[in-house]
């Protein structure tokens, strides 16, 4: 077992101090430091040679599992032929032949896609796409945008407006302005231990006509909720709810955007939540898993409608004032149609679905282990949410996390909810080993 008492010379040459690392608790993590060297398959290596099951695909992104040849051959190829080239009035064919394959997989109709660099930039991306299209086709009082309670849409300034984790919001200021929350979808009491979606819980959604008639329909642009919310700790949406989203804002003109940073690219058993749950929205924000992680890229989708409100005005003129510098970079695009190869070829977009139910089995196997007061589960997802110790919040779920890890698994905590999202490519034995592994720590922290 590792211990700071005893540095190992791995960690004896570097220095962890000019590092502020993000979304991290520094000086606890810098007095243990959980240091990461190699990757390969379902496997970490860490600084001494451990070997760390990898339960959560990085951060919810290589779902390829670790290592792909195909990935990094492409990437140098790339790097040696074109290292970058601008999209800003010149351009190149990598964004463009990726850009089709993409819509070859996203939900009929959003066939058209921006490139960013990571998931905030997508998000921010949509809301500015939602407020610009409402002006476009003249209904400019539509300013205000509508997020869910504990969503996580990242860390831009519009991702944390929308978004609703209190800790990302509270020491920033006033945000934009003009921004609601619908109710979170978490029932605890209603809906503790459901296999897959939970049943109680669609009215929730009613909770939008009702800041529709608050506000009126013709104040409101957007919507904005991850499909399944992520980071918050695997919050589903009971069942219908989706759907009842997509009428409210069909019949209100309102747009629906899907953050599926975490659930595209096969996490939920198809290649975009939109499709396993069959609900439709406007616009679809993507990142992590389009490149397997490997290069930093974003996608967001957007349906033929919305693109063509832009084409309007003259033909010389620029249509949409934004971008990055690296959208659609041929490193990173050269890295995502090497992805979507491996995707295509090895079935993994659907292969969550065929692990669904052993999953589901193996996870809510832990029903009755010291406190665990529910356990959550779709596709090859699923959260484990402890009771939290008096006066300690989020105490129990840190020391399940870090024990998990010195004893060969690595997994997300948020609070004391304990999230795990495997690579798409793992076996059956590796999701036994996962659950194993959790299982036994839970009761040694009991
Ligand atoms: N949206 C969702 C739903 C996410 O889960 C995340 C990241 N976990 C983001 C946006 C932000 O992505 P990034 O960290 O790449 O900016």
């Amino acid at each position: 077992m590792n211990s700071m008492q005893q540095p190992t010379p791995a960690q004896q040459d570097l220095s962890l101090d000019p590092f502020w690392m993000p979304f991290t608790a520094n000086r606890q993590f810098k007095a243990r430091p959980r240091l990461l060297a190699s990757a390969e398959g379902m496997f970490y290596t860490d600084v001494e040679g451990r070997q760390v099951m990898d339960g959560t695909s990085g951060l919810w992104c290589c779902n390829a599992g670790h290592g792909r040849r195909e990935i990094a051959e492409a990437v140098s190829k790339q790097i040696s032929s074109m290292d970058f080239a601008p999209t800003f009035q010149m351009g190149h064919p990598l964004p463009f032949q990726l850009a089709e394959r993409l819509t070859e997989l996203s939900p009929a109709g959003l066939n058209r896609v921006f490139f960013t660099n990571s998931g905030s930039e997508s998000v921010d991306t949509a809301l500015k796409i939602a407020l610009a299209y409402q002006r476009a086709i003249g209904q400019g009082t539509r300013t205000r945008l509508i997020g869910r309670e504990l969503g996580y849409h990242g860390v831009g300034f519009g991702g944390i407006s929308v978004g609703g984790m209190v800790n990302n919001r509270k020491a920033f200021g006033a945000l934009l302005p003009g921004v609601d929350h619908l109710p979170h979808t978490l029932d605890l009491e209603r809906n503790a231990f459901t296999q897959g979606l939970p049943q109680f819980g669609i009215e929730r959604a009613e909770a939008l006509e009702a800041l529709v008639t608050l506000h009126g329909a013709e104040n409101i642009a957007a919507v904005i909720v991850e499909p399944m919310s992520g980071s918050a700790g695997v919050i589903l949406p009971p069942q219908g709810y989706l759907k009842r989203l997509r009428e409210i804002t069909a019949k209100h003109g309102i747009l629906l955007i899907f953050d599926e940073v975490i659930t595209g690219y096969g996490r939920v058993g198809a290649p975009f939540a939109a499709q396993r749950w069959e609900v439709t929205p406007d616009i679809i924000t993507t990142a992590k898993g389009l490149t397997n992680g490997a290069i930093p890229m974003g996608a967001v989708f957007v349906s033929e409608a919305i693109h063509d409100a832009f084409m309007q005005g003259p033909a010389g003129a620029i249509e949409f004032f934004h971008g990055y510098t690296y959208s659609g970079h041929p490193v990173a695009a050269a890295a995502a149609l090497a992805t979507l190869d491996i995707y295509a070829r090895d079935g993994l977009l659907t292969r969550a679905a065929e692990l669904e139910s052993y999953w589901a089995e193996l996870l809510h196997s832990l029903k009755g282990l010291p406190n665990v007061i529910d356990i959550r589960n779709t596709g090859l997802v699923g959260a484990i949410h402890l009771a939290s110790r008096d006066g300690a919040p989020g105490a129990r779920g840190y020391e399940v996390f870090d024990g998990c890890f010195w004893q060969g698994a690595m997994i997300r905590c948020t609070g004391d909810i304990l999230a795990m999202s495997p690579p798409l490519i793992a076996e059956k034995q590796d999701l036994d080993q996962l659950i194993d592994i959790v299982s036994k720590v839970i009761k040694q922290t009991a």
